[in-house]
């Protein structure tokens, strides 16, 4: 039996459903409909004001202000407030529908020129629906109680409550409306411009890599891309590379790393003047989850240090080494056998997920097949398309999307699995009104890792050779290496350098040594060296848009292997409360979220040890599968 080369490559996906194509008449009537909607929303922008910008920008706490709900100002507010929170539905729809569309052609084709100028003229709607919501934030943020009661007493409006009492948490943090809209304006030009240098500066700095005997000039993408070669020298030597190349920067890196946060500090002490703000407060409230959740996690991941250490010596190991090096991260499985087998055909991958996924309860099984029948996957190996993978959707039909590049090996079932994961994660919320279909980055990841898991056991259970056996089982240590070693030392640096920069900024030494240290913390003796620049060379501590970038992660990975448990400990009504949990996401806290669906309190250590815990038998085969096959480290 041979599989064929072309059998191996996904197929084509079909958005002809949602346009013929991009001179449709119906996307332009789509955009010219948003067009008309802003017209409406900006006409009563004025009426907003009125509620918006009472007393309450000094108190927004204190309920039965003199423009509370019943004084003829506040109600004509409101319901311009509730209008404008539909036209705002309606607009934001069809903006998306166009944004998904243009996304998915540039995916599959990057030169796609008419697609590019979409997407440019694209932009303009997009900022100008940003900038006439603004306002009616700013209304839900500050009006009182009263009035918020009332705006939300509307039944297309109700939806949102959980959203709107959400970010009213955090309203004693507002500064006056002046001092806002003056913060706002300055950002563009102040921390914004520091996350665009960073950006700039990584996108053109070059670095010579040792290539077969030969020095060879690169970016630092193509040196990253590196990293993930079988050639342990030649992963040592791009490392080097990139670093040498970052510490020529450092400098520079360190200006924008201290303003960056010292403009964040700087904010949080603006807006404690009701009560202290901490720089912690925005990303918790951002994932949806409170500081003592956070707290629990990241003690959690400690009490596991070693069991991670574990497997990445015996990832070291694997490769003939006592410790793994800081260029190991993204280190494939090593060959160990020439015999690689003929890949795994396209068909063979949905059949293999259709049926792990069926395992839970056949309705998931069908969604596969469905994604398949529909052509809703992209999976061609195409010269122009964009590498990566990701879940789309489209806001008009409510139909999911999932985009990769199909070749066959064990690594493309498990992407397929985990961009599955996040189609069904959506296709189950498609009847919810569309305020309720967004959640926090903490829960986005819960269905995709949940179905990677449940692919990944398959595969290890029915692989025919143990090549692909060691390539699945490798990846799952990687992530084990990756969310309890790596995610905690930047979580741990990040912090610890917020706590210094209240003080002064800190020098690129004071920033190397604090890295080394960090690491050298989480990873002990399971890695040979630090990775000083570290706080360079990650992208994550410069967007300016969020902070705190790395948490979420390891909230996702365990919230999911904690999903994950509770399904292998026979729970027999697991499914029905398993959707019902995805169902949720979109309008509860993630501890409501765990409190009401598995009855579990996460701010406390238990549920995440039960995760964690979990995974030591999984380490445990990993060595015996790498003595199987000759290379176990040596007791
Ligand atoms: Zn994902």
């Amino acid at each position: 039996m041979s599989t064929r080369d072309s059998d191996l490559q996904g197929p084509a996906w079909d958005l002809t459903a949602e346009y013929a194509s991009l001179d449709s008449s119906e996307l332009q009537s789509d955009l010219d409909r948003a067009s008309a909607l802003m017209d409406e929303m900006e006409a009563l922008t004025p009426e907003l004001g009125e509620a918006g910008s009472p007393s309450a920008a000094g108190s927004p706490s204190a309920a039965g202000s003199p423009s509370a709900a019943g004084s003829p100002s506040a109600a004509g507010a409101i319901s311009a407030a509730q209008r404008v929170r539909k036209l705002a539905d309606d607009a934001d729809v069809l903006l998306r529908n166009v944004a998904v569309f243009v996304r998915c052609l540039l995916s599959v084709n990057s030169r796609n020129e008419a697609a590019q100028v979409l997407n440019g003229r694209l932009r303009s709607y997009q900022q100008r629906y940003a900038d006439l919501l603004q306002p009616l934030t700013q209304f839900c943020d500050l009006a009182d109680e009263q009035t918020i009661d009332a705006y939300l007493s509307d039944p297309q409006v109700a939806p949102c409550a959980f959203l709107v009492r959400h970010s009213r948490e955090r309203c004693h943090e507002l500064l006056s409306l002046p001092e806002e809209s003056l913060v706002n304006g300055l950002s563009r030009d102040g921390i914004h411009a520091w996350g665009n240098l960073y950006d700039q500066l990584s996108g053109t700095l070059s670095c010579k890599v040792l290539l077969d005997n030969e020095q060879r000039e690169m970016g630092l993408a193509e040196a990253s891309g590196l990293l993930q070669k079988q050639d342990d020298r030649l992963r040592r030597s791009s490392w080097q590379a990139i670093n040498q190349a970052w510490e020529g920067h450092e400098e520079t890196c360190a200006a924008a790393i201290n303003a960056i946060a010292g403009w964040r500090l700087e904010l949080c002490r603006k807006r404690s003047l009701r009560r202290p703000v901490h720089f912690l407060d925005a990303p918790v409230h951002m994932n949806r989850i409170q500081r003592d959740t956070l707290e629990a996690l990241l003690q959690v991941a400690g009490e596991h240090r070693e069991l991670a250490r574990r497997a990445a010596r015996l990832q070291a190991a694997a490769y003939g080494k006592t410790a793994i090096g800081p260029w190991d991260s993204r280190a494939p499985a090593p060959v160990i056998s020439q015999d690689q087998g003929p890949g795994i055909a396209f068909a063979d991958a949905v059949r293999l997920i259709a049926d792990a996924y069926g395992g839970v309860h056949p309705e998931m099984g069908d969604f596969v097949r469905m994604m398949v029948q529909n052509r809703w996957i992209e999976g061609t190996r195409g010269n122009s398309k964009r590498p990566g993978a990701y879940c789309t959707g489209f806001a008009k039909s409510r139909t999911p999307r999932v985009y990769m590049t199909y070749t066959g090996g064990a690594s493309d079932v498990i992407t397929l699995a985990h961009e599955l994961g996040h189609a069904y994660h959506s296709w189950v919320m498609r009847d919810l009104p569309e305020s309720q279909r967004s959640y926090g980055m903490s829960l986005a990841e819960t269905a995709s890792t949940f179905g990677e898991t449940l692919v990944r056991d398959a595969m290890l259970q029915n692989a025919s050779s143990a090549q692909t056996r060691l390539e699945v089982a490798w990846e799952e240590m990687s992530a084990l290496v990756t969310f309890v070693l790596n995610i905690p030392t930047r979580f741990e640096f990040e912090k610890k350098f917020y706590e210094r920069r209240q003080e002064r900024p800190l020098r690129p030494a004071e920033l190397k040594s604090l890295m080394s240290e960090v690491w050298i913390t989480w990873y002990g003796d399971a890695v040979s060296e630090p990775d000083p620049l570290f706080w360079a060379s990650k992208l994550h501590f410069y967007i300016s848009g969020l902070s705190f970038y790395n948490f979420p992660y390891l909230f996702g990975y365990l919230f999911s292997l904690g999903l994950y448990a509770r399904r292998q400990a026979a729970d027999t009504n697991f499914y029905p409360r398993y959707v019902a949990l995805l169902r949720d996401t979109g309008r509860m806290t993630a501890e409501n979220l765990a409190d009401r669906h598995l009855n579990t309190d996460i701010r406390k250590p238990e549920f995440w040890r039960d995760a964690l815990g979990a995974l030591a038998p999984r380490v445990d085969a990993f060595e015996d599968l790498l003595r199987d096959v000759g290379r176990a480290p040596a007791h």
